[in-house]
């Protein structure tokens, strides 16, 4: 009995902080987002596309589910995506380059049936191709069935939060982890275009470091940093490139619960372009 009543305690003072003012609401709002994206740069591009550190399982579950209820679709996907993105920038092989055309780039590319030949998870992520719990969500590798397995998950994880919460506090995690899911698609595209940011780094691709993008996405706007340090747990590179999700990271490294950290100086970087260019 006092646990029920602690429970309801707990349901009517969330109700009462956070959906009973647009301020409350509004701070719901970013709190949700800043969660899900986390899920989206520590979860699945850092740890699972980059395996830039390493962690006990619990706590990848917590991050890439994060992510997924962003509606980032399988993990499998989005790693093989991304690393072909890596090897194959801004050629015709690359899955989203703005040179191949503006929408191609944006969201274009993700409505798509099926891999190609050159760009499967056989070839790209034979380390995450071992973990049932991702190869259910891989869906056979059906884009179409993976993405609305997604969405009725992302939606459906939603109603819990109406029967618990009611309605306001529901919706502000739809549009919380709608809005995450449009940064990745947006990075994939202004972070390639030449005009829009600077560089560190002068390589064959068109990458750029975007401060606002960076602020949006917790620290991945850094985007040509991470062209040349791609494993690197730290996109920031310059004192004030601030990297929320790398400050995250440090903190689990911290507290045991991350290892292998892979950070790169500025420095090392440098050298290892010039090496590469040589
Ligand atoms: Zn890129
Ligand atoms: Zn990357």
């Amino acid at each position: 009995m006092p646990l029920a009543l602690d429970a309801s305690n707990f349901v009517a003072a969330v109700k009462h902080i956070f959906s009973d003012s647009w301020l409350g609401l509004a701070s719901l709002f970013v709190i949700f987002y800043f969660y899900h994206m986390l899920g989206i740069t520590v979860g699945y591009h850092r740890l699972l596309a980059h395996r830039s550190f390493s962690c006990p399982k619990w706590i990848e579950y917590f991050f890439v589910s994060s992510g997924y209820l962003a509606f980032q679709s399988s993990p499998i996907w989005w790693a093989t995506i991304h690393r072909g993105h890596h090897r194959f920038v801004d050629t015709q092989y690359d899955p989203h380059s703005p040179r191949y055309g503006i929408f191609h780039s944006f969201i274009g590319w993700a409505f798509k049936n099926s891999y190609t030949d050159d760009l499967n998870p056989q070839r790209q992520s034979k380390d995450l191709i071992k973990d049932p719990f991702y190869m259910f969500l891989e869906q056979g590798g059906d884009w179409r069935r993976m993405h609305a397995l997604n969405s009725i998950i992302g939606f459906s994880s939603r109603l819990l939060l109406f029967f618990i919460f009611g309605y306001k506090i529901a919706l502000v995690s739809v549009f919380a982890g709608l809005a995450a899911q449009q940064l990745p698609f947006l990075l994939n595209l202004i972070c390639h275009i030449p005009q829009l940011g600077y560089r560190n780094f002068v390589g064959k691709d068109d990458s750029v470091n975007i401060w606002w993008v960076a602020f949006l996405t917790t620290g991945e706007g850094w985007h040509n940093n991470h062209h040349h340090t791609p494993g690197s747990a730290k996109s920031g590179l310059k004192w004030w490139e601030f990297d929320p999700a790398y400050w995250v990271i440090s903190m689990l490294g911290a507290v045991g619960l991350a290892k292998k950290i892979n950070v790169w100086s500025r420095e090392r970087a440098y050298v290892t372009t010039l090496a590469t260019k040589n």
